[in-house]
């Protein structure tokens, strides 16, 4: 069983309780305005070029076998119909203008990259962390590290969005020792507006998570004009407070740090004028929520 994952972060201390290693899965079925890795987006290897660091040598074009790269008035540039992400442009480049986001891996070979850091997991409370991207995107997959995890008595968790049909939450649950679940908004125009899909799925999902007493955390991203409105803060307070257990809820500030990444993505990048919300406003999001009896907590 493979899958394809574009990073593996050690010594994590912000994706759930402990030492944490964070494993990234590519793919994810929502694109939203403010997320931090557009290289999760596609669920494919991709490539960036960076034609600041090209020297222009043109071995890249040479070893392309599927003709796929142009000289253009911005540089050697890859036609994505093309391209099939097999990074032998990126083996031959002399000055890293190339750089494969996303790699094909086994669950066996993932293991062992797991394995390493058992000692502080064991000390810390911690353990791994599957995020994305959305891991529930790649079900075969997660399904089979988390399984292995368990065997080995390593504590999972699984970072979601919450969109993904049922059957597939009802797999992943069972193996999963906490759930760190990603809501955004309540007005189903407004998520679809800023994610690309409406939150009924998500909602029921989490729903069903507390339902049946799967251990779940809501973390809920602060940005400053799209979501920290009264009409949002009251709708999610109602709706967590209304569940079967009100989960512990995660505050995390908005940021720009990934302005950057969209730019070597050549992604457009939505949010840029927004500021960080202030720790004030964090704090009195947090008291209006704790009005409803939630337990909340700020920065992940
Ligand atoms: S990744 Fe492979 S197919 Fe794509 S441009 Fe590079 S060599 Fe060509
Ligand atoms: S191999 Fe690298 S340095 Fe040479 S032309 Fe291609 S991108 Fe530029």
């Amino acid at each position: 069983m493979t899958g394809v994952i574009f990073d593996v972060k050690r010594y994590s201390i912000h994706d759930g309780p402990g030492i944490r290693t964070t494993v990234f899965l590519k793919g994810c079925p929502l694109s939203c305005w403010w997320c931090h890795n557009p290289e999760s987006q596609s669920a494919f290897t991709e490539i960036i070029y960076r034609p600041e660091r090209c020297i222009g040598c043109g071995a890249c074009e040479k070893a392309c076998s599927r003709d796929a790269i142009r000289l253009t008035q911005r540089g050697y540039v890859a036609d994505p119909d093309r391209c099939n992400g097999c990074g032998d442009c990126v083996s031959v480049c002399p000055s890293e203008a190339r750089e494969s986001v996303g790699r094909e891996i086994t669950v066996k070979e993932l293991l062992k990259e797991i394995e390493k850091d058992v000692l502080f997991f064991d000390e810390s409370g911690g353990g791994v962390t599957f995020s994305g991207g959305e891991p529930l995107s790649q079900p075969g997959f997660l399904e089979e590290a988390l399984r292995s995890c368990c065997e080995l008595e390593i504590r999972t968790a699984v970072d979601t969005c919450g969109f993904a049909p049922r059957h597939v939450l009802e797999t992943i649950a069972p193996l999963t020792r906490l759930f760190l679940f990603d809501l955004k908004l309540m007005d189903p125009v407004l998520h679809r507006k800023y994610t690309g899909v409406s939150n009924e799925i998500i909602l029921e999902n989490l729903e069903w998570l507390t339902e049946n007493r799967y251990e779940t955390v809501v973390r809920i991203p602060v940005i400053p004009g799209v979501n920290d409105t009264e009409e949002n803060i009251q709708g999610v307070g109602r709706f967590l407070s209304g569940l079967s257990i009100k989960p512990d809820v995660d505050l995390l500030a908005y940021h720009a740090s990934a302005t950057e990444k969209y730019r070597r993505f050549e992604m457009p990048y939505r949010l840029q004028d927004i500021a960080p919300p202030h720790e004030d406003h964090l704090r009195d999001i947090s008291d209006r929520l704790e009005m409803f009896g939630l337990n909340v907590s700020t920065g992940g």
